[in-house]
């Protein structure tokens, strides 16, 4: 018998909900769109229409996939982040809600820098943060950077997606190297990088566990190398009153404020995300 969107719509939901999927009305939704080549405002529209075989049965495969594990974001290609669309491929991480609050200082601080400051988004990955502080600090120029060629190819798509090519320029860097000297004088370096210990690694959910880019979660065996790293071998990638802004995972604030204090950081400041968790250290380069 024919279905109608609405039903197909409330079917994949309940699936995923029975799977335990947090975020099942918004997934089921994307993915109906995705198998149905439609816009959001298309579905939305066509809610009370009849389905054809071929969109039920390209959900049902969809709805399959992520039933399997695979995140959304990787299945449709592409993810929105701070109210920008993002192309997504498994050589990235999928932006979390969690970056938010790293992307909403990132802005703040760069847009305290005044005219034509310069940003550097380091592990940069899509290039979610180092995209949204361009996109609301109109004047400021951007570098994302990320150890993956792939990861900086999928930056360079991003850049031409939200027509920031004028101002975001793509390179590759290892963050656990000193920088070249190309990379100087920033006003604000922001990083999300690396943070899950190596030995919690098997431990995580199965949608980040098989799916997800190991070498954009592995921080070693304490979670924190790259904290060391990045506070010990890029300060001079900042100007003298630069700022450097890290993402950390839950419990690590303490340690990694005092790593950026062993390497001369000042004025340590750390900012709680929405649920509480203290997820965003940041220094200022005095010297
Ligand atoms: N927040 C990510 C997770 O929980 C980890 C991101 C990272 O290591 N930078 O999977």
């Amino acid at each position: 018998m024919a279905t109608t969107y609405n039903n197909l719509y409330l079917d994949a939901r309940s699936r995923l909900r029975a799977a335990g999927i947090e975020g099942a009305q918004l997934e089921a939704r994307e993915l109906i769109c995705y198998a149905a080549n439609k816009t959001r405002d298309e579905f939305l529209r066509d809610y009370t229409l009849y389905v054809s075989e071929q969109v039920e049965q390209r959900t049902g495969e969809l709805i399959a996939r992520r039933l399997s594990g695979e995140p959304v974001a990787y299945i449709i290609g592409e993810w929105e982040f701070y109210g920008l669309g993002l192309d997504i491929s498994p050589d990235v991480l999928v932006p979390r809600t969690d970056s938010e609050v790293l992307a909403a200082r990132a802005i703040a601080l760069t847009r305290a820098a005044g005219d034509s400051a310069r940003m550097l988004d380091l592990c940069a990955g899509s290039g979610c943060i180092g995209l949204a502080v361009a996109t609301h600090v109109p004047a400021c120029r951007v570098v994302l950077a990320d150890a993956s060629e792939r990861a900086v190819q999928l930056c360079k798509r991003n850049t031409r997606r939200n027509d920031l090519l004028g101002r975001v320029t793509s390179v590759h860097a290892d963050a656990k190297e000193a920088p070249s000297s190309a990379l100087w004088e920033f006003d604000v370096i922001a990083s999300n990088p690396p943070y899950i210990k190596s030995g919690e690694i098997a431990q995580l959910e199965r949608t980040v566990r098989d799916f997800e880019p190991h070498m954009a979660l592995d921080g070693g065996p304490d979670g924190l190398d790259f904290y060391r790293a990045i506070a010990a071998k890029w300060k001079r990638a900042l100007r003298v009153g630069g700022v450097i802004v890290f993402e950390v995972g839950m419990g690590q604030a303490p340690s990694v404020e005092m790593i950026l204090a062993q390497h001369g950081f000042g004025n340590i400041l750390t900012h709680p995300d929405t649920h509480g968790i203290w997820r965003v250290v940041e220094g200022t380069a005095n010297d």
